[in-house]
This record gives structure tokens, C-alpha cells and sequence, in this order.
């Protein structure tokens, strides 16, 4: 026995150094942007994900709308600042976001969030009369981009909360690949980012959450692609039993209420996803429909209140109904 414990001792040891090749995985979970976040990374550089997190604290430490060092707060309150390029770009995807869905993504929508309390967490349903004086600064048009720098009119404020997360996941997406990645989860607080298959190569399988139960309506098959979900289900209040959400129709000033429970946007970019999931929350579902079949840069679910979820056709294939959710599933064409 003596004599094959050493060789038992190598075969073991060998057999755990090729596991541990095969098997790399770094998970991380943090709290960032106000919401829980986690990074699955793959392989033997899967490590990369603490630099794709330390991006994340980058982006929120640039563009929170509440830290007093951030970027967009000095730009809010007229304080010099040197203006980052992931600033000033995300600043103009906004606004030209924002003119392409007439105005539903509005990333001037800060002074109403802020009458309504969803910042700071003293909810309250405002004066109407206030409101529509507080409207009267909302409009990208209200922006100017002169080179390098922002200038805002008088009351007006900014607030990239609809886009960070989805731009942040395309950092993350693009730091893990750079370092040799193929195979990494990305979830932003339910901002998806897919970096190629799953480990064993096949897609990755996503739920789409029900907005009125615990579990899923569906389950998207996905492989190397980004999937964001908006909805008023998540973060709101409740006032003489009714919900109010914390996305805002800039029509009304009023949270967002209409036929749709929540809209998933499924696109290879991250940040595009983020944008949409939100502006077609607030089309509501005919608009939202019609934008697609304008546009066709991405795939969309969208869970109606009429209990019946509406999928493009591009994703239709790799969409299955849980059928216990008790919903209706219909194709956009
Ligand atoms: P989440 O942040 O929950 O993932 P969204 O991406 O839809 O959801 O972004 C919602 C956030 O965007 C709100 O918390 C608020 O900061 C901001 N917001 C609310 N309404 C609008 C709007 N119509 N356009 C742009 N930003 C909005
Ligand atoms: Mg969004």
C-alpha cells in the first residue's frame, strides 16, 4: 500500500487540478445603483468579473442621480465638472432616445420623480396644478450639448436611471470578452447581459417574471445577447389602494398606467434594451407594437393586463409559456 499511495496522491491531485480547470467560475453578488446585482463569469479568466464590478462602481460613482460627487449631480446643480465620456455619451443616447420614441424616454423626468417622493422614499400623489408647472421643464429639447458640456434651462434636471444599468451591463459584457471570457450571466437588477452560451453550450434559459405572481409567464432560450425587463410591478407606492409606479408617463406626469404589466426588450445591445423595456412601458402595448414593426432592432415580450403575453415574432421561437401562469400567448407579426 505504501508504495501506490504516492501515485494515488498524484492521480488525485491531477484529477482536481483538470477539474478546477474545466470548472472555473467567479460569482460575485453586490449592491449597486440601488438595486442587487451579480456577475457569473466562466472559464479560467472568469476572475475578470471583479473588474467588470469595479465598472459598475465606476458608472454608478459618474452618473447617480442623488451622490452628491457624481457628474450628473454637478450638471443638476450648476457646479463645474469635468464631463467623462461614458457621461456625456450616455447623456446623448438619452436625448436621441428620447426623440425616438416621441418623448416616452425622458431623461429630463427627474423633477416629477422627485415631486412624487421615489427618490427619496417620502411618497406622495402631487397637486395636478404643481405637476403640470413642473412639466413645463421636461423635454430633451431642454438640453444643449455644446462639445464636452451640458447646459441645462432654468428647473431643468437630469436622470439616466432608465439607461444606466443597460449600459452598464455592456461594460461588463465588453471587459469580461476582452479578458477571454465565452461564457458569463450578467444580471444588473433583472438587466440581463448574456456573454455567448452556458458553460456546457447551451443558451442560456431566462424568465420573464410575472408582474402579479412570484414565478415566470415565460422562459426566453437566449445565447449571447442582452434582456431587459421595466415594469411598475417592482418599486412603487400605494395610496388609498391604488399603485403608483416609479415610471412616469412625461405626457401627464402621472406614473405609468395603461394596458402593459411590463415589456422585456431582448437586443445584442445592453443599453438599447434598457431604453426600450422603459419607453414602450410607457407607449403602452398598440404604440409599443407599432414601434417594433417600425424599427425591428430588437424582440419584445410584453405582459398585458388582459392576461395574455404578446411576443414578437424574431423571439417567438425560443419563448415558452409556463402555462401554470394561466396567460394567453399571442405572435406580433
Ligand atoms: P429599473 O430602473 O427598475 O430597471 P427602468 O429602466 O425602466 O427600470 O428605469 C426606471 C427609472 O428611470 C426610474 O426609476 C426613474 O429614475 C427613471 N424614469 C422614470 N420614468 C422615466 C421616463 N419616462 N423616461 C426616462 N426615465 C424615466
Ligand atoms: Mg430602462
Amino acid at each position: 500500500m505504501k508504495r501506490f499511495f504516492p501515485i494515488l496522491l498524484m492521480i488525485i491531485c491531477l484529477c482536481i487540478t483538470s477539474c478546477s480547470n474545466k470548472d472555473h467560475k467567479t460569482t460575485l453578488s453586490f449592491y449597486a445603483m440601488d438595486t442587487f446585482m451579480s456577475i457569473d463569469a466562466y472559464g479560467e479568466n472568469s476572475q475578470a468579473a471583479e473588474q467588470a464590478k469595479d465598472r459598475v462602481l465606476e458608472l454608478e460613482d459618474r452618473l447617480s442621480v442623488t451622490d452628491k460627487n457624481s457628474e450628473i449631480f454637478a450638471i443638476n446643480n450648476g457646479l463645474s465638472v469635468n464631463i467623462s465620456p461614458d457621461t456625456l455619451n450616455l447623456i446623448c443616447y438619452s436625448l436621441e432616445m428620447s426623440e425616438k420614441t416621441g418623448g416616452a424616454l425622458n431623461p429630463t423626468i427627474y423633477p416629477i420623480l422627485l415631486e412624487w417622493g421615489f427618490t427619496t422614499g417620502n411618497y406622495r400623489v402631487p397637486d395636478p396644478q404643481r405637476l403640470s408647472e413642473l412639466l413645463e421643464n421636461v423635454g430633451a429639447d431642454k438640453v444643449t450639448v455644446n462639445g464636452g458640456s451640458i447646459s441645462l434651462a432654468d428647473g431643468v434636471m437630469l436622470d439616466l436611471g432608465a439607461v444606466a444599468k443597460g449600459y452598464a451591463s455592456e461594460e461588463c459584457a465588453k471587459i469580461l470578452r476582452e479578458s477571454g471570457v465565452k461564457s458569463a450571466l450578467i444580471n444588473l437588477g433583472g438587466n440581463i447581459r448574456l456573454v455567448g452560451n452556458r458553460p456546457d453550450g447551451t443558451p442560456w434559459n431566462i424568465g420573464v417574471a410575472d408582474p402579479l405572481g412570484e414565478g415566470y409567464v415565460g422562459i426566453l432560450s437566449l445565447t449571447d445577447c442582452a434582456a431587459v425587463t421595466s415594469g411598475n410591478y417592482q418599486r412603487y407606492f400605494i395610496e388609498n389602494d391604488t399603485v403608483y409606479g416609479h415610471i412616469i408617463d412625461p405626457a401627464t406626469g402621472f406614473p405609468v398606467d395603461n394596458d402593459l404589466l411590463s415589456v422585456t426588450v431582448i437586443a445584442n445591445d445592453g443599453t438599447l434594451c434598457d431604453a426600450l423595456s422603459t419607453a414602450l412601458f410607457v407607449m403602452g402595448c398598440e404604440k409599443a407594437e407599432q414601434y417594433w414593426r417600425d424599427n425591428r432592432d430588437f424582440e419584445a415580450v410584453f405582459v398585458t393586463k388582459n392576461n395574455t403575453v404578446y411576443v414578437t415574432s424574431g423571439i417567438y421561437q425560443s419563448f415558452t409559456l409556463d402555462e401554470s401562469s394561466g396567460s394567453a400567448l399571442k405572435i406580433i407579426e
